[in-house]
């Protein structure tokens, strides 16, 4: 059986507010207190995994031996059917501007263009099936863990559409719809997406029944 949360403090593996404020409103109805390894002083670990798993509880396990405990960490990202999976566990890299040294910026333009002019040199009927995956995983200090794999099917279109969002959602279509995740109200989006799913899946085994 899987081991549960309780209450008390958990770590989030991240140094992004956004995700530390996103994350602690969801489980702030749960009684846990989040609390982000940025605030703690906590180094980000490479992500040297193979997988989405792999890289989020590299991610928890750094947190929960540095902090003595329990920690959360998520990672995320694109992959394309007809790619092998690419983007994968380097969506993020794909956007990285490696020839403007100097500048950290990522470019989600050149990315969703990288991932589609790879689709059209397959010819115009090429699948163009992609899911968005999120892995949530749980670290408790003494080496025990917890997986939850979140995803959200779709298709890839071009050129992109929308302005809401960010990183690839201008040309993601879920399942459903005929609007891009970057067209549809952000409440809507958080009620299908990758994260979602997996969030539901952790509330569920950890704060359920
Ligand atoms: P990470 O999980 O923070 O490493 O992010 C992985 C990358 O996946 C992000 O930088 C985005 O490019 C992409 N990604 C993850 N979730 C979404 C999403 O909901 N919409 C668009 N892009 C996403």
């Amino acid at each position: 059986m899987t081991r549960k949360l309780g209450g008390g403090s958990l770590v989030i593996a991240t140094h992004n507010a956004g995700k530390l404020r996103e994350i602690g409103a969801l489980l702030d109805p749960y009684g846990v207190k989040c609390i982000s390894a940025g605030s703690l002083g906590l180094a980000e670990p490479a992500e040297t995994g193979k997988t989405f798993a792999e890289n989020a509880l590299i991610k928890a396990r750094a947190s929960a031996e540095a902090s003595g405990l329990v920690a959360l960490a998520d990672d995320s990202g694109l992959s394309v059917d007809a790619l092998d999976g690419r983007p994968g566990v380097y969506t993020a890299d794909w956007a990285e501007r490696q020839w403007f040294e100097g500048d950290p910026g990522r470019d989600w333009h050149m990315a969703m263009g990288k991932v589609e002019g790879l689709l059209q040199a397959k010819g115009p009927e090429v699948d163009r099936s992609a899911a968005f995956h999120c892995v949530l995983a749980l670290a408790w200090p003494d080496g025990e863990y917890a997986i939850y794999e979140g995803k959200c099917d779709g298709s890839l279109t071009w050129p992109p559409r929308g302005e809401m969002g960010f990183g690839y959602d201008p040309v993601f279509v879920p399942c459903g719809s005929e609007l891009t995740f970057a067209e549809i109200e952000p409440a809507a989006k958080h009620a299908i997406s990758h994260r979602a799913d997996a969030f539901a899946k952790l509330v569920a085994e950890q704060f359920g029944g």
